[in-house]
């Protein structure tokens, strides 16, 4: 336990989750001097799960679409748009586009029943593709579609810069260290949050967590503006521009632990991609890079634990496909949960901090690369 009055928070993991929630602690604690944060992490950026992603906001794979995960991925767009609309967005590596999404491939499922997604009311410009627009995909053939306005991130680019913020904050510390229990943290903290990701496997000893093997291709594709999701006969496939690439995805193959780039899955994602767009038949180079998606049976796990050696840990693991989707949605609850456990003047923080965008409240630009200049090839 922490000495005299300071109190002391870890968190275990430097992803997307383990960076969102920590800014959110700061925001949330912005007031309090006696205050240490301690981000310890096997792998940083641009080493982790969360790099690999196509940063893309769209929640999907969950089956079931709880009032969560809306509630989650609501807050993050919401940000997400707010940051694209601000200063941070070239560096961070924002992108605004439509996202075409495409149900169906050949005319199959015609009868099926196509619903609208869950989330159609939470974003910007959503609506269902009429007649006109889905005979302009007829080489794919689909039976329905929709799109909305939604952002990817350059999740790289994302991270190094919220590490900026985080490493000018003197009460910030980062240890690069693989933790192999919770009980080596044990009277050196108040409160672990633990934002391992597929490392909550081992380290909680939850066997429902597993990889879900992602590999995809970063390609320059200049003349891609526009995200699209579609079928085809040989699965899902997605096209996802990037502030500085394109991503071609991709495969989500389950108890897959394969971190080597595999040819075959290669040749199939461009395959694939080039039924939907087909002068990407023409590229003949990319970067084939492959990550493992902490997939969990029952979706995310976040709640509080004190274990019978008496340590109390936030769990916030297991985003499967959507970690950037519901970032910083996720991160808001954990820090609710810690409000509960560590003293917080709740009065005092409000009138201060609520004068700023609530974007600059969780995280701002730091001083030394304000200078910050496009580079332009032309
Ligand atoms: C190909 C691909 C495409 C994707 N595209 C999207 C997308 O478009 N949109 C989207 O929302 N999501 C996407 N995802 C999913 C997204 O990347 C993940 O959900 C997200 O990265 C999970 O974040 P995380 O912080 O939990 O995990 P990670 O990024 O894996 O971070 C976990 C951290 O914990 C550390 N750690 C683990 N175990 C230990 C330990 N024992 N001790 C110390 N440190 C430890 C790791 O070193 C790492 O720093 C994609 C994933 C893949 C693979």
């Amino acid at each position: 336990m922490s000495s005299s009055n300071k109190y002391h928070i870890t968190i275990i993991g430097a992803g997307i989750i383990g960076l969102t929630t920590a800014c959110t602690l700061l925001k949330e604690y912005s007031l309090n001097d006696n205050f240490q944060l301690i981000i310890i992490s096997e792998k940083f950026s641009p080493n982790t799960t969360s790099d690999i992603s196509a940063g893309y906001w769209e929640p999907y794979e969950f089956e079931f679409m709880d009032e969560r995960i809306l509630r989650w991925a609501s807050y993050t767009y919401n940000i997400f748009l707010s940051e694209f609309f601000s200063i941070k967005a070239a560096q961070a590596g924002f992108m605004k586009m439509s996202a075409y999404t495409l149900q169906g491939f050949n005319g199959q499922n015609k009868d099926k029943n196509i619903l609208k997604p869950q989330f159609s009311t939470l974003v910007r410009h959503f609506r269902m593709l009429d007649e006109y627009e889905i005979e302009m995909f007829d080489h794919l053939k689909p039976t329905s579609g929709y799109v909305i306005s939604t952002i990817a991130i350059e999740v790289r680019y994302y991270l190094r810069e919220l590490r900026r913020f985080l490493v000018q904050d003197s009460r910030v510390k980062f240890i690069k260290k693989k933790i192999h229990s919770f009980n080596e943290l044990m009277n050196k903290t108040d409160v672990i949050i633990n934002c391992t990701g597929l490392g909550s496997r081992q380290l909680t000893n939850d066997q429902t967590v597993r990889s879900a093997r992602g590999q995809i291709i970063r390609i320059h594709a200049p003349w891609i503006k526009s995200v699209y999701n579609f079928d085809t006969n040989e699965g899902e496939a997605y096209i996802i521009p990037q502030s500085n690439s394109i991503v071609l995805g991709g495969t989500f193959q389950i108890n897959n632990w394969n971190t080597s780039t595999i040819e075959s899955d290669t040749k199939k994602i461009l395959r694939m991609c080039s039924k939907c767009l087909p002068a990407l038949k023409q590229i003949h180079y990319g970067k084939v890079q492959v990550g493992l998606r902490p997939y969990r049976d029952n979706g995310v796990r976040l709640e509080y634990e004190k274990t019978i050696d008496g340590i109390n840990i936030v769990h916030c693991y297991g985003h499967s496909n959507s970690g950037i989707t519901l970032s910083w949605g996720c991160a808001k609850d954990v820090v609710e949960i810690i409000k509960k456990l560590l003293p917080f003047d709740s009065k005092q923080h409000e009138e201060i901090i609520n004068k700023l965008p609530l974007h600059e409240q969780l995280w701002r630009l730091t001083e030394t690369n304000k200078n910050f200049f496009l580079q332009s090839k032309y």
